[in-house]
């Protein structure tokens, strides 16, 4: 039963393999290791039906050495690592080896057993380490290194007792009840395995999928949904803090004549590189969004006004320094507005960046202007959002 459901594992890898996003690799090799691990314990039992030994020892230890080396390989894809292909040749040849010297040369039950076994606990051990030290922190990752850590255990264990009792109670060629317990408990083993892997690339699919609904495809920044979920999360932390944000609000000046004069391709590498350069003039912790077409939205958490002016400057120069890469000089402008209020909801704050932003395109493009700050008493007098912007003529002017 446990076989087959190994196989029906297996086969619901491999329809994940050819589903899931190319970003998950490695499905296709725990695929084939669960088949191989499958087929490695059917062809032990083929000795029962007058197969030579050697040729059941060699085929059935190899499916065994390359089922397991298939499963680190897919584990190595699995975690974005170098597939070791070495170690799985040096092993399987080390396997062949081992196994023809004892049986042929120098016959020795107990000495077959050790070398397959201990071979084999390397494997498990070396997964072990892998997914232990790869792996997210997850429950589907603890479960899967728990697992290949017992393997690991069980087998080095089995090796170790054929090396000190060479008994025939770990040749499982042989039958009775010690026999048949083991091999029920490796093929549950190999079930579990499916299963573990099974889980964690579910769990993988899930994390990707996430991800992806938060980003904005061409860009890789934030899109609309991953802001607002940032948003929320830094909004709590200033409740909590008593601090203030800031956000920019970011549009490419005259965009369109980049496109119609340079075509569309251009102008999308112009978005990618914009967002690259906006990128690097932020801090770790400040969050970037392209809210789409050529506009982009910056949240500083923790800045008032005037360091979140500086960073401003500093997108701007970026920005001005741009033409390299075969791409066309641009610049933007930005509006600038800074919630005080943990109260203000993010359309309102939103709202006043980009009547700011307006004003820096009417006031020429390639500057900055700053949204009036939020009023928030009800008997506040009737005024407009937006601050008026003091020139210096209309300073001088107001000053008599
Ligand atoms: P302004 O300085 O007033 O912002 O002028 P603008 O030309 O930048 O703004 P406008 O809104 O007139 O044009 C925006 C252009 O952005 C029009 C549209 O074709 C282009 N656009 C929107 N999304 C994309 C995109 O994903 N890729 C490319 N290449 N162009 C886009
Ligand atoms: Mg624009
Ligand atoms: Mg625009």
């Amino acid at each position: 039963m446990s076989v087959l459901m190994a196989i029906a594992m297996s086969i619901v890898l491999f329809s994940s393999y050819f589903s899931y996003p190319p970003e998950i690799r490695g499905l296709n090799y725990w695929a084939f290791s669960l088949l191989m691990l499958v087929g490695g314990a059917g062809l032990f039992a083929s000795s029962r039906l007058g197969v030579p030994d050697l040729v059941v020892l060699l085929t059935a230890n190899s499916a065994f050495v390359c089922g397991v080396g298939l499963t680190l390989i897919g584990t190595q894809k699995f975690y974005g690592l170098k597939p070791s292909w070495w170690l799985f040749s040096l092993l399987w040849l080390l396997c062949l080896a081992g196994i023809t010297y004892w049986h042929v040369w120098e016959p020795s039950f107990s000495a077959r057993v050790a070398v397959f076994s201990y071979l084999v606990s390397v494997y498990y051990f070396y997964l072990t380490i892998i997914v232990w030290r790869h792996g997210e922190p997850h429950f589907s990752t603890r479960f899967l290194y728990v697992l290949l850590g017992i393997q690991s255990v069980v087998v080095f264990t089995r090796g170790t007792l054929a090396m000190l009792f060479g008994s025939e109670l770990v040749n499982i060629m042989a039958s009775g009840p010690f026999q048949s317990l083991y091999l029920a408990l490796a093929q549950f083993m190999i079930l579990l395995l499916a299963v573990s892997f099974n889980t964690v690339s579910t769990r993988r699919l899930q994390g990707l999928l996430e991800r992806r609904s938060t980003l904005d495809p061409l860009t890789q920044v934030l899109n609309r949904r991953g802001f607002a979920d940032v948003y929320a999360k830094e909004l709590g932390l200033m409740r909590r803090q008593f601090t203030v944000m800031t956000v920019l609000s970011i549009d490419l000046d005259y965009f369109k004549k980049i496109n119609d004069t340079h075509g569309h391709i251009i102008g999308d590498r112009v978005l990618v590189e914009v967002a690259a350069l906006i990128g690097k003039a932020l801090r770790v912790s400040d969050h970037i969004a392209r809210f789409g077409g050529e506009e982009f939205v910056v949240l500083l958490p923790e800045t008032g006004l005037d360091r979140a002016l500086q960073i401003a400057e500093r997108i701007l120069k970026a920005v001005r320094a741009s033409g390299a890469h075969g791409l066309p000089p641009y610049t933007v402008s930005i509006g600038v507005a800074c919630q005080s209020s943990p109260d203000e909801k993010l359309d309102g704050l939103l709202l006043r960046a980009d009547q700011a932003l307006y004003r820096a395109k009417s006031g020429g493009r390639d500057r900055i202007e700053i949204a009036a700050p939020l009023v928030t008493s009800a008997v506040a007098p009737v005024m407009p959002l937006v601050a008026p912007v003091m020139t210096p003529a209309s300073a001088v002017a107001s000053n008599g």
